[in-house]
């Protein structure tokens, strides 16, 4: 095994620096055999913050809510509570929610008319499955889909991620949770390739190791709200279905570190998805109104008599669901770089590129905010997440100001 020095590793990302000065593109180029990486490196450094955003996971200890509550002569379908896990269940979920809303509406008199309430992740994916089951569907929303928390996720495949409490979850849940990831897995494949790319394949790098790279900033602390037990999360995993990691040997690690380990993993381009979700939603004669519901008896006034509430964390208030639990997470968006299309894990820090913007986020206790809704953002927290990972890269040299 040859031996390559941290210096020589640096220099293959430094002597990318020009291409990025310069603004020529060079593509991380697919593994064949183990020659080094060469990959753009990321300007990691807070100067480079474009916005910080903080999301409310709605994690729920048993999972989703997936029944139905009349309420009057309204059925309401619930789809919410999907914790990190928003995106990467969504088609699933929502076809499941989509299938009882119909079997409700019937099909005496043409299409059913359906309500979808929300429209996040769950209210596109639902207003869409509901379409291509044959619905006529309106989505009732307080924010459109550019608003809504969703639009603050990492955008990567986590099916698993605070989905529920493994203490309290039933022991039906796992075969559903599969049906809904399976699903979800192959319905964001169709948008594969298509324009946009609202969907890719993307390197990661996981790395560990790296003791005697500097620090320049402590860790952000790990905060809860007020007496907030620990949960044990339920982990699942769907074997044979996503491409699997595998080591890179020193010599081929793009990076300063003692392990890398690399994988192809699908992302969410969420800016462009979401704009796609409901351009094809309208496209197909379906209708959004902005409307906020204040209590359940509000929904009684629509036209529809079947309701699919995708209300994500707006649940707990609307329908005092008292088993909701918000779970802050933050993202310290940098100011977007083409050239480097990859992501990586270290030292309890997620980084991902995407076209508007690169992810950087802190994930390394999913304890981390349970019980917190406070959605103000943490410029402390951006700073020391990014000061993780900044050794990772070349250093930026700073001229002295004035
Ligand atoms: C930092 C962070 C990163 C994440 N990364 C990922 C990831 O990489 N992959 C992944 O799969 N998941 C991820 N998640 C989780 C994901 O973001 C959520 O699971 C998902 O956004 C939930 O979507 P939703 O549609 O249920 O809710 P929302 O996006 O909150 O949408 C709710 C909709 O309902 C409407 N609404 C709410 N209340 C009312 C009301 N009273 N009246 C009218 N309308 C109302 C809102 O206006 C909105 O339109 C992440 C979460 C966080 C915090």
């Amino acid at each position: 095994m040859s031996v390559v020095s941290n210096a020589s590793r640096r220099a293959v990302l430094t002597g990318l620096a020009g291409t990025v000065a310069g603004c020529a593109v060079t593509p991380a180029t697919p593994v064949t055999g183990f020659a080094p990486r060469r990959i753009a490196p990321i300007l990691m450094a807070p100067e480079r913050i474009i916005r910080i955003t903080v999301c409310t996971r709605p994690f729920r200890a048993t999972g989703p809510r997936l029944d139905v509550e009349s309420v009057g002569e309204t059925k309401v379908v619930h789809n919410y509570g999907h914790g990190g896990s928003g995106w990467s269940l969504s088609w699933g979920s929502s076809a499941i929610a989509g299938r009882k809303a119909m079997a409700l509406a019937g099909l005496a008199g043409g299409p059913p008319v359906i309500a979808v309430i929300g429209s996040g992740a769950l209210g596109l994916t639902s207003a869409l499955q509901l379409q291509r089951m044959g619905a006529r569907v309106t989505i009732y929303a307080r924010e459109r889909a550019a608003f809504t928390r969703s639009m603050r996720a990492t955008g990567s495949w986590t099916p698993d991620s605070r989905i529920a409490d493994a203490d309290r979850v039933s022991a039906e849940f796992p075969a559903l949770w599969e049906q809904m990831a399976r699903e979800t897995y192959a319905t964001h494949q169709t948008y594969l390739g298509t324009e946009g790319d609202p969907v890719v394949f993307s390197d990661r790098y996981m790395l560990s190791g790296g003791a005697d790279l500097p620090r320049s900033l402590e860790p952000p602390p790990i905060r809860t709200g007020p007496g907030v037990k620990p949960i044990r999360f339920a982990e699942y995993r769907l074997d044979g279905l996503a491409p699997r990691s595998f080591p890179l040997p020193a010599s081929a690690s793009p990076f300063p570190v003692g392990e890398t380990r690399m994988v192809s993993a699908m992302q969410f381009n969420v800016a462009e998805l979401a704009h796609r979700l409901e351009t094809e939603f309208l496209a197909h004669g379906g209708r959004i109104e902005t409307r906020t519901f204040n209590t359940p008896a509000d929904m009684m006034t629509l036209p529809e008599k079947v309701v699919v509430n995708c209300t994500g964390y707006g649940a707990k208030a609307l329908f005092e669901d008292k088993e909701l639990i918000p779970v802050r997470g933050q993202i310290a968006w940098l100011a977007p770089q083409p050239e480097a299309n990859y992501g990586l894990h270290f030292r309890g820090v997620t980084v991902l590129s995407r076209p508007d913007g690169i992810v950087v986020q802190a994930t390394r206790n999913d304890m981390n905010g349970v019980g917190i809704d406070d959605e103000t953002p943490d410029r402390g927290e951006a700073n020391a997440t990014i000061g993780l990972v900044a050794p990772l890269f070349p250093p930026i040299r700073r001229l002295p100001s004035g």
